[in-house]
């Protein structure tokens, strides 16, 4: 059925295109290969079916690295709390506490690991 068809695809489109985006905004803010990611659901999508798009979103979800997304103090991205460096502005994000030497957010005015003022 041509009619039905031409109404379907361009949500499958847009839906796909939307489900893509937010892997790719959301693998970057956790460093977890957003390139990778990107194209295997993408090409998955084209090429085998279009269902492949919100399936590799799921398998996303299961695999990617897990924890809390705070903003960049460099440049406002959202970034997983735990990197070292920004994935966007590649600022850092952890310095190192002159007395015990943890790494801690480049933000923190007192070490949580000794409580030392830096
Ligand atoms: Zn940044
Ligand atoms: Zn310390």
């Amino acid at each position: 059925m041509p009619g039905e068809r031409s109404i379907i695809s361009p949500i499958i489109i847009v839906g796909s295109a939307l489900i893509l985006y937010w892997v790719y905004r959301d693998s970057r803010a956790r460093d977890a290969y957003p390139p990778f990611w990107f194209a295997a659901i993408g090409f998955s999508g084209l090429f085998i079916h279009f269902l492949a798009v919100p399936l590799g979103a799921l398998i996303y979800i299961m695999v990617r690295p897990k924890g809390r997304l705070v903003p960049c103090p460099h440049c406002g991205a959202p970034r997983l709390a735990t990197l070292t460096e920004c994935p966007k502005c590649e600022g850092p994000l952890k310095k190192e506490c002159y007395r015990c030497h943890a790494a801690i957010p480049v933000e923190a005015t007192e070490c949580p690991e000794c409580g030392s003022r830096s």
